[in-house]
């Protein structure tokens, strides 16, 4: 077996313990003569199973019982929908902050249930920048305002936290859990599973119990989280397999020194690629300086005649998905809990070797 260094955008690179556990419980979970994956989701095992993910859940992130932990499906998208069918309550319009494409999708998919006010947008600089707060033309009677504190194509990052009054709504599918983050700032924190979390499949919805009871009456049964929380996470069959191992993802997480932990490593593998990045002719990013993402680094060749030639050669040596999302060209990293620094120090030594042969 030889397994190589991935760095896709999700679905993402796993922990590979987590994936030898997987593969030993596979055919027989725990000695019970079926997989996990075979058993009833209201069976003891499986309920302890989900059970024990909301628990070291809660206690990576500091969640308190304020707040519900809701594991849903239909991936981060579906929540662009969820959102105001939940939020909106009686009142007509929301506030969005756009910094890039999955801003731009949330305020689209917005746009059906309300009146949608864009508070601020960094279009102008092609999404490479994060316009600060004291620009935003906040809206007099929104219901929230939602924002993507990662974008994951354009690779900027919020290193603040947006202060509003109205409840303020996170798309944190290719940040959480890569490092501290305050919950008790948030109304609502969602997220889809397959990147830093576990495979495809299952979303996270961590939301404030007072906002709970506003959906609207043509919310689906599916949709709704009060009726998810009512039923903890079971008002249908979950996706028992993508809970299984994101329970173990969270356990892996808690061996890494937890939320400060991942940080820690987290922050040295971007700074080397970007201080890479910085110290050649050859390569670009042009993302502003205090929003680079750490999770998603993008970067340019000096000539995009090369992209190719940097494709194949950098998966012959193992290094895979380097790709830039097809809206923004050039190449991206994508540098997820799971992508070890081993990963990183060996695209980094692909990448000045590349540039020593063609710069
Ligand atoms: C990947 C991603 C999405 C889309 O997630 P799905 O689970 O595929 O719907 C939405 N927002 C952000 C920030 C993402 O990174």
């Amino acid at each position: 077996m030889s397994r190589c260094y991935n760095f896709c955008a999700g679905p993402a690179a796993l922990p590979e313990s987590v994936l030898e556990i997987a593969r030993n419980d596979m055919l027989e979970w725990h000695g019970k003569g079926l997989s996990l994956m075979e058993m009833s989701h209201r069976s003891p095992e499986v309920v302890g199973v989900v059970n024990h993910a909301e628990q070291t859940l809660r206690s990576l992130l500091g969640i308190s019982d304020d707040y519900a932990v809701l594991f849903l499906q239909g991936g981060a998208s579906t929540q662009f929908g969820s959102v105001p069918l939940n939020l909106l309550g009686d009142k007509l319009s929301a506030d969005y902050v756009n910094t890039g494409q999955w801003s731009k999708k949330a305020i689209e998919e917005g746009r059906r249930y309300c009146e949608v006010n864009v508070v601020a947008s960094s279009q102008d600089t092609n999404f490479s920048t994060i316009p600060p707060q004291a620009q935003w033309q906040l809206g007099n009677d929104a219901a929230y305002l939602h924002y993507t504190p990662n974008e994951t194509i354009g690779g900027v990052e919020y290193f603040w936290t947006p202060q509003v009054e109205v409840p303020l709504v996170a798309d944190m599918s290719s940040t959480i859990l890569s490092r501290p983050t305050r919950v008790e700032d948030f109304g609502v924190i969602y997220a889809g599973a397959q990147k830093n979390i576990g495979p495809s499949g299952l979303t996270l919805v961590i939301v404030r119990r007072d906002l709970l009871g506003r959906a609207n009456a043509m919310c689906p049964a599916m949709l709704n989280w009060q009726l998810a929380a009512d039923n903890e996470s079971m008002y249908n069959t979950p996706p028992t397999f993508a809970l299984y191992l994101a329970a173990l993802v969270f356990d892996w997480l808690v061996e890494q020194g937890g939320l400060l932990g991942i940080e820690t490593i987290n922050r040295r593998k971007a700074q080397k690629l970007y201080a890479a990045i910085d110290n050649s002719d050859f390569y670009a990013n042009p993302v502003e300086l205090p929003s680079r993402s750490l999770m998603n680094v993008t970067f340019t060749l000096a000539d995009a005649a090369l992209d190719k030639q940097f494709l194949t050669e950098s998966e012959s040596a193992g290094l895979l998905n380097l790709k830039g999302h097809r809206s923004v060209g050039g190449m991206r990293a994508s540098l997820y809990n799971a992508v070890s620094e081993a990963a990183v120090d060996a695209l980094i030594a692909f990448m000045l070797d590349f540039e020593q042969r063609n710069g």
